[in-house]
C-alpha cells in the first residue's frame, strides 16, 4: 500500500482547470496539499478551450498569463461574429486589465497551472486513480483510496477532501453529493483542429439551430468546433460514412463560407465531442469535502464558460478551506452560497443558448452574454490578490 502516513491539510482529486487551480491557491494560502489525477500530464482532455476573459482576468491574478503567453498561445486581439449574413468584427477591448483572449490548449495550459501548483508546494501524484473516499464514523470524509498505475492501493489521509474529478466525479458519488438542480442536456458539440490557414482571431457563425466557431490557438492551428442541439448532431452522424465526413458536410451546412476556407487547410486530429451535454448544479460540500468546477456544476460548452467557472470557484474554494483549516465549520457553507450565487447570471444565459432558440433571441442572448462576462470579469480583477479577505467582505 502507498500511503504516506502523514495526514495532509487537502487532497485534491482531479489536476484539471478546477483542482489544479485550488490547489495552487490553497499551497499559497501555506496548507499542505496533495495532488493527485489518473491521467499523465502533459494530456488532453474533451474540451475546446477558448478561456472568457473572467479566466484571463484569474491566469493574470495569479501571475500565470505571461507563461501562458510564453508557452506559445497566440494573444487573440479580435472576434468576428456572424448572424444572418451579416458579419461584425471587434477588437478585444482593454478592460478588467486585460486586452487579449486566449485559447490554449488543454494540454499546456493544464500542466502549466499543475506545475505552478508544484512550484508553490503542492504534491502531485499523476498516474494515481481514486476509487472511493475514506469516511469515519460521525460521518466524516478523512481522506481517499485509490491505486497507481501498477495496481498498486494508494490511501491519502486528509483534512479535507476536493472533488475536482470533472462531470463523471466519483467523489461525488461516494459522499452522495445530490444534484440540486436539474435544467436537462439539449446541447451537442463537436471539434476538430486544423492548420496551414491564416487565423485573425476568434470567430462566431450563429445560424438557425447552431454556433459555429474558430478558437486560434499553439502552433498556428484553430480548434474548429460546431454547438448544436443534440438531434441535429445524432443526425448530421448517421447520414456520414464517419465522424470526419459527418463534420465537414455539417460544417458545409451551417457555416459554408468557413467550410470552403477550410479546404485550403488540413485536419490535424480526429473529430471529437460531446453529444450529450448536461446542465446541473450538485451540493457543493459536506462533512470534510467539497466539490470544485465541473464536479459540482455542468453546463452545455455553447457559453465557453466551464474553464472560467472552475477558476473563479477554484479561489472562492481555496478562500473558504483556507478559513476552514483554521476551524471555522460554517466556512465551506459561504463557498456553496458564493459558488451558488456566482454561477447563476452564465448558468441561465446558457441554458437559454443550449435551446437554440431561433437567431434574433439567439444573438440577443450571445449580447447579453457578453455583458454578462464583462461584468464577471470586472468582479474578479477587484478581489484582492489571494482572496481569503474575499469571504469575509460578501
Ligand atoms: C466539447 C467541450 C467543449 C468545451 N469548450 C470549452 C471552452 O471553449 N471554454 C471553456 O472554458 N470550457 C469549455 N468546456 C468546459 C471545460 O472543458 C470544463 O468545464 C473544464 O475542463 C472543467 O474543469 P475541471 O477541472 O472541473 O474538470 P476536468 O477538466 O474534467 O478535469 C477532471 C480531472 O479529474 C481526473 N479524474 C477524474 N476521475 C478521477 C479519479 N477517479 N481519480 C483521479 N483522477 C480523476 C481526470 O483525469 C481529469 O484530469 C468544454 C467542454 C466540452 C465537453
Amino acid at each position: 500500500m502507498q500511503s504516506l502516513n502523514r495526514r495532509h491539510d487537502v487532497v485534491v482529486v482531479g489536476a484539471r482547470a478546477a483542482g489544479a487551480a485550488t490547489a495552487l491557491l490553497l499551497a499559497r494560502h501555506g496548507h499542505d496539499v496533495v495532488l493527485v489525477d489518473r491521467d499523465e500530464f502533459p494530456s488532453d482532455t474533451l474540451s475546446t478551450h477558448q478561456l472568457a476573459r473572467p479566466g484571463v482576468v484569474q491566469l493574470q491574478r495569479w501571475g500565470l498569463l505571461d507563461a501562458v503567453l510564453d508557452s506559445g498561445a497566440p494573444a487573440i486581439r479580435q472576434v468576428t461574429f456572424t448572424a444572418e449574413g451579416q458579419s461584425i468584427t471587434r477588437p478585444v477591448r482593454d478592460s478588467a486589465g486585460v486586452d487579449l483572449l486566449l485559447a490554449p490548449r488543454r494540454h499546456i495550459l493544464d500542466t502549466l497551472v499543475a506545475e505552478a501548483a508544484a512550484d508553490a508546494g503542492v504534491e502531485l501524484r499523476f498516474g494515481v486513480t481514486i476509487d472511493g473516499v475514506q469516511i469515519d464514523q460521525a460521518g466524516r470524509a478523512t481522506g481517499v483510496h485509490g491505486h497507481n498505475r501498477a495496481g498498486a492501493p494508494v490511501e491519502l489521509k486528509a483534512r479535507f477532501v476536493v472533488g475536482a474529478d470533472g462531470l463523471g466525479s466519483r467523489i461525488a458519488r461516494a459522499v452522495g453529493a445530490e444534484i440540486i438542480e436539474d435544467r436537462g442536456a439539449w446541447g451537442a458539440a463537436q471539434y476538430a483542429y486544423y492548420d496551414r490557414l491564416p487565423w485573425d482571431g476568434i470567430e462566431l457563425i450563429a445560424t438557425d439551430r447552431a454556433l459555429t466557431g474558430v478558437f486560434p490557438t499553439h502552433d498556428g492551428a484553430a480548434c474548429i468546433w460546431i454547438c448544436s442541439p443534440i438531434a441535429d448532431a445524432h443526425r448530421a452522424r448517421r447520414r456520414a460514412a464517419s465522424r470526419e465526413d459527418a463534420f465537414t458536410s455539417y460544417l458545409g451546412l451551417v457555416a459554408p463560407e468557413l467550410a470552403e476556407r477550410l479546404q485550403a487547410g488540413r485536419r490535424t486530429s480526429p473529430v471529437t465531442g460531446m453529444l450529450r451535454a448536461p446542465n446541473f448544479i450538485r451540493r457543493a460540500h459536506g462533512p470534510g469535502w467539497a466539490l470544485v468546477g465541473d464536479a459540482g456544476y455542468h453546463r452545455d460548452p455553447v457559453t465557453g464558460h466551464g474553464m472560467s467557472d472552475a477558476y473563479r470557484d477554484a479561489e472562492l474554494l481555496a478562500s473558504a478551506l483556507h478559513v476552514a483549516l483554521r476551524g471555522d465549520v460554517d466556512a465551506l457553507s459561504g463557498y456553496q452560497e458564493q459558488r451558488d450565487r456566482a454561477l447563476r447570471p452564465v448558468f441561465e444565459l446558457t441554458v437559454a443558448l443550449a435551446g437554440y432558440p431561433p437567431v434574433a433571441e439567439f444573438v440577443a442572448l450571445q449580447k447579453e452574454l457578453g455583458r454578462t462576462l464583462d461584468a464577471e470579469a470586472s468582479e474578479l480583477a477587484a478581489w484582492p490578490p489571494l482572496s481569503s479577505s474575499y469571504l469575509a467582505a460578501v
